[in-house]
């Protein structure tokens, strides 16, 4: 066994980000990358967007050149998986039996699609979308105008009815909550989006339990309770995700729907940290612990970490943010949004762009901006710094958010 340095378990966003931000920083030491998949780390947005359709390539996809990692003296190791961490030992196992000492481990391991309970779920040409493979799978499935039925109206979902019906195919989205993107978004946004996706010709049937997927081999129908069933050749479950946080509960962290690690990103080991969906935190600026899957949060809580094992000053948390891309509609949301907030509306939703802020008292908590990034930017600086707001000037549009620039 030799000094493995600092050994990253997964080579996605925050692995990928942590390796290169070491690398860069001039971290002494060996730096290890170990990632399941075949593929260098690339990025999972356009996987439901541009790469479902076919206008980006893998290459498009990663986050940097293959040859970088050498280049940088990341030692990049593909397709192979780690089994086991034996904390006591300062060591990892890998999926062939071999062992890999570390001074620091980062698990950095994200999250895998939520299984949904549904009858017959197991049948031919039922997908989640998660990696490049299940991309490939659900385009390879999917005839040119097929009927394809996306099971969750949240982004992933959403997002890909967005790129399907843009390619002729027939699209319905089935959703049990009552409202689509329920989760992050206003009820207001939401309704912007359900209109939106209506008018290209997607069917949105929200507040519907589902009990079955039908077929012989493969999936014919996807049916509810109630007995309405709705033709399928494809069927695409996305129902959310869940914490890839297995390896660490085996070795004894603390987990509760997710690692929990603490503001720099230390899990309850000393010498392990967690970045990514993998990763609960309790967040210094909202006061409450999250786990996020963003990309965003992902780099943010990396960079954390290399400052930490770098013995730079820690980096303090962001107001957390997300992006989705649906049509050529971008939908920026800052801060999270919350039922008790005063919700104000900035601009007219009818002119496909407006902005929806959201107030406790007389501060910013959150906001969603679409189709308007001056707003998102300078509305994230007000969520930040947490000063005192005016609703009508919030209202006002000749009014920047923002005025002390
Ligand atoms: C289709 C899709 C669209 C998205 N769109 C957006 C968007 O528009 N905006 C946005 O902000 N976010 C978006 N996201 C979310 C964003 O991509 C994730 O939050 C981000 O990738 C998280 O980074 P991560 O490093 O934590 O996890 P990942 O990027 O998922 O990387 C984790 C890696 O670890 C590997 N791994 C797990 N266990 C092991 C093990 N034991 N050994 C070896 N390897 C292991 C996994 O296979 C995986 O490759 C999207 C996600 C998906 C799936």
């Amino acid at each position: 066994m030799c000094d493995a340095g600092v050994v990253i378990v997964g080579a996605g966003q925050a692995g990928a980000t942590l390796a290169t931000g070491l690398a860069q920083a001039g971290y002494d030491g060996p730096i290890t990358l170990i990632g399941e998949e075949p593929y260098a780390p690339y990025q999972r947005p356009p996987l439901s967007k541009g790469f479902v359709n076919g206008d980006v390539g893998v290459d498009e996809l990663l986050i940097k050149p293959e040859a970088y990692y050498a280049q940088k003296h990341i030692q990049l190791i593909k397709g192979r998986r780690v089994h086991a961490i034996q904390a006591h030992a300062r060591s990892v196992q890998l999926d062939e039996g071999e062992q890999l000492n570390y001074r620091s481990l980062v698990l950095c391991t994200g999250s895998r699609p939520r299984v949904l309970p549904i009858k017959s779920a197991e049948l031919n040409r039922v997908f989640s979308l998660r990696n490049i493979d299940d991309a490939r799978a659900i385009a390879g499935a999917l005839p040119e105008q097929g009927r394809l039925v996306i099971i969750g109206a949240g982004y992933v979902g959403l997002e890909l009815a967005a790129s399907c019906v843009t390619q002729g195919r027939h699209v319905t989205v089935l959703e049990r909550a009552g409202r689509v993107m329920e989760r992050s978004a206003s009820p207001q946004v939401s309704e912007h989006y359900r209109a939106m996706h209506e008018a290209a010709g997607v069917n949105i049937v929200c507040d519907v339990n589902l009990v079955e997927l039908q077929g012989g081999q493969q999936v014919t129908a996807v049916c509810a309770g109630d007995g309405r069933c709705w033709p399928a050749d494809v069927v695409v479950i996305g129902v959310g995700a869940v914490a890839n946080m297995e390896l660490a509960q085996a070795a004894g962290l603390q987990c509760d729907d997710g690692i929990l690690v603490d503001a720099q990103c230390r899990s309850s080991d000393p010498h392990i940290y967690a970045a990514g969906d993998c990763a609960r935190q309790t967040h210094a600026l909202l006061q409450t612990s999250l786990r996020l899957e963003s990309v965003q949060n992902a780099t943010a809580q990396a960079r954390m970490i290399v400052a930490h094992i770098m013995n730079k000053a820690p980096l303090r948390s962001e107001v957390p943010w997300f992006w989705s891309d649906q049509f050529d509609t971008r939908l920026q949301i800052a801060g999270i949004v919350q039922p008790n907030h005063t919700s104000i509306l900035r601009g007219d939703p009818a002119s496909g762009s407006f902005t929806m802020l959201h107030v406790q008292g007389d501060r910013l908590q959150a906001l969603e901006a679409i189709n308007r990034p001056a707003d998102f930017t300078l509305g994230r600086k007000l969520i930040s710094e947490q000063l005192e707001v005016n609703i009508q000037w919030l209202k006002d549009e000749d009014i920047p958010l923002y005025l002390r620039d």
